[in-house]
């Protein structure tokens, strides 16, 4: 259980940094050590001071997890050694027969986990669009017993409504998971509207400067947090202490680069949404986001990713690419530094094309992971890459018009 520090309300930024990293006890060390070590030593038999060996509890990782349930609201969290792990712990308390409904457009690795690892274990999954809780409904079975769902998804930041869902999945008895990696509990908090269970990729936002991998799972309910715990301690997939420090470290921060992450994110929007290269912009922040006035009743704020189509599909995409020089080219995303990505062929390519196609994942389509730069620069790079893809998507045309021209000649 983590009560807000000496039983007094604090404000989420404020928890961000004293939530369970009060000075060591033994030291006075202001920041909470790491405890590198494998083992504790017992004070007598069947006597130990709360730690007996680092697969089951370390300090440093205890400090995480009781600031990362705190932000959420909740009373337990469990770190775990990446975002998958966290997924695969969660997945680990299902049994042979039970169906799950899962978001169809949650992040590749987590479709290829299901489809490919857990559906071995005869565990059934449908993917429906979360955007439509009939849908949601249409997909329940008796043998469903959870369902799990990005919001906003990656990489086409749609919403799902987390009260409907919540609703629903409290009528028919389900497990309710939210990813909540996109949003980070800065701005949106799932369990408040019904989830029973959140998930973190903590290499993302939560530790925000892109050096370590981390994931972690927060719950309020004391059934599910021990058969999780149980998993976890049962297979293994814990982080090292370090990376727990380099999460708290990062989460101390948190607040802060949030609010930026979104000022440059609006920014970055509303120059795309006006560029003639550019076919569409997804950004929840933005008054043309179909589910806009969902993201305002249940977000306090709307992130820091970008996703929008280029003219001249996949060769629109490869020009700007390749060319962006603030932006890099790369997986992951909720760093200080601005990334970009061709989800198609990165991110998600674990998800066949037509799968892709059917989602809405085009060949034109690139994720932007906007950091915390100045907004000025980054527009200035986005600009100078979007005249190259302009320049390689004329020319594609140009080919076209001329291959077809042979053709009829
Ligand atoms: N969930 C989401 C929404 C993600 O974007 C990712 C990774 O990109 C994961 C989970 C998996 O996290 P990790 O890469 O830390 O295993």
């Amino acid at each position: 259980m983590t009560d807000n520090i000496d039983g007094c309300n604090l404000d989420f930024a404020t928890r961000a940094i004293h939530q369970s990293q009060g000075a060591d006890p033994s030291t006075g060390a202001l920041i909470t050590p790491i405890f590198q070590t494998s083992t504790f030593v017992l004070e007598e038999l069947g006597k130990n001071k709360g730690y007996q060996y680092a697969r089951t509890h370390n300090p440093t990782r205890t400090a995480l997890e009781d600031c990362l349930a705190s932000l959420e609201n909740a009373k337990y969290g469990v770190a775990c050694a990446s975002g998958l792990a966290a997924v695969s712990v969660v997945a680990g308390i299902l049994k042979a027969g039970d169906h799950v409904i899962v978001g169809e457009d949650v992040y590749g690795g987590v479709y290829r986990l299901f489809e490919r690892v857990f559906s071995r274990y005869d565990i059934k999954f449908t993917y429906v669009n979360t955007r439509n809780v009939d849908q949601v409904e249409a997909a329940i079975t008796p043998q469903t017993r959870l369902v799990w769902l990005e919001t906003p998804t990656n990489p086409l930041l749609r919403l799902a409504d987390l009260k409907a869902v919540g609703d629903l999945a409290k009528a028919h008895n389900l497990i309710y998971v939210v990813d909540n990696t996109f949003a980070t509990p800065y701005f949106q908090r799932p369990l408040e509207f019904g989830a029973n269970v959140i998930v973190h990729s903590t290499t993302k936002y939560l530790s925000g400067h892109s050096d370590i991998i981390g994931g972690a799972v927060i719950t309020s309910d004391e059934e599910l947090y021990e058969q999780i715990k149980f998993v976890q301690n049962a297979t293994g997939a814990v982080p090292g202490p370090f990376d727990c420090y380099l999460a708290l470290r990062g989460i101390k921060t948190l607040a802060l680069r949030m609010r930026e992450h979104e000022r440059n994110a609006i920014a970055v929007s509303e120059f795309l949404e006006s560029h003639a290269q550019v076919e569409s912009v997804y950004y929840p922040g933005l008054a043309s986001h179909p589910q806009h006035d969902l993201a305002k009743r249940q977000m306090t704020g709307f992130g820091g990713m970008v996703s929008f189509v280029v003219k001249g599909g996949l060769e629109g995409a490869r020009a700007l690419v390749n060319n962006t020089k603030l932006f890099q080219l790369a997986e992951s995303l909720g760093g200080v530094k601005s990334l970009l990505c061709h989800p198609s062929s990165m991110t998600h390519a674990p998800i066949p094309r037509d799968v892709q196609e059917h989602c809405g994942i085009t060949q034109g389509l690139i994720r932007l992971s906007v950091g915390i730069e100045s907004a000025n620069d980054l527009i200035a790079d986005l600009d100078q890459a979007l005249a190259l893809s302009t320049k390689a998507s004329t020319l594609q045309n140009f080919v076209k018009k001329e291959t077809v021209l042979a053709g009829v000649k």
